[in-house]
């Protein structure tokens, strides 16, 4: 019987067929207001008192965790000593209030750039589609409102993601069809995002250009994580 667990376990988990929500209009219903657990985050052990089936609504990962196989396996506190208190505190507020809201009342696209990366990384590691999702809109529509692209974190986005990545074809896409190329910021990509980015130009239609929003058939589920069937 174990009472505490940690993520140097982490399940390994088949991304499809996924239980968790990734439609975000979707809402969890009163049964996930059940039990409670405990998650110390950081190396300060930060600790946050989450709904148990909250947490399964929103993440695979956590419903392994404390849903575990063995009926005997009982699991009331996990410590995520390698995350950042500063995401999961976000993504605490967004089980509960389907938003994305940092300590400071900060919403959505006028988060950092980098918070949102984070945020989707976050949600990759632990299989939150709802949450990469929500991360990957406020990143649209951060990047449509000032017209530029995550160019100075290409190389943790590629560091991190693996080829075909939602979130790399998000801004490669962003960056053929809205911003202005800067060559001393392609000069600091990976060669990876660099073919990618060729990839894409390669396959611009004569009607996107620079300066032009993302094709309209580009629609926002085309940079989203969502299990087979499911779309917003
Ligand atoms: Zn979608």
């Amino acid at each position: 019987m174990s009472l505490l667990a940690s993520d140097t376990s982490t399940p390994t988990l088949p991304r499809i067929p996924s239980k968790a929500v990734s439609v975000l209009s979707k809402k969890p219903s009163n049964a996930c207001f059940g039990g409670v657990v405990t998650i110390e985050v950081g190396a300060e052990k930060k600790a946050f008192v989450i709904h148990k089936d909250l947490l399964s609504y929103y993440s695979d990962y956590f419903r392994a965790v404390f849903n575990g196989s063995f009926k005997e396996s009982v699991v009331r506190k996990l410590c995520l000593v390698h995350e950042d208190v500063d995401v999961f505190d976000i993504f605490n507020a967004f089980v509960y209030t389907n938003q994305l809201r940092d300590k400071n009342g900060v919403i959505g696209k006028d988060l950092s750039t980098f918070m949102l990366v984070r945020l989707w990384l976050f949600g990759e590691q632990h299989l939150v589609p709802a949450l990469q999702n929500a991360a990957a809109d406020a990143l649209m529509e951060r990047m449509a409102e000032y017209d530029k692209s995550p160019f100075s974190i290409m190389t943790h986005i590629y560091a991190l993601t693996i080829d075909g990545s939602p979130l790399r074809r998000l801004v490669i896409d962003s960056q053929v069809h809205r911003a202005a190329c800067n060559k001393d910021h392609l000069a600091k990509w990976p060669q990876e995002a660099l073919v990618d980015l060729a990839m894409a130009f390669s396959d611009r239609t004569p009607t996107s250009r620079k300066g032009s929003k993302i094709p309209v058939s580009h629609d926002k589920c085309c940079y989203h994580v969502h299990s087979e069937g499911e779309h917003c």
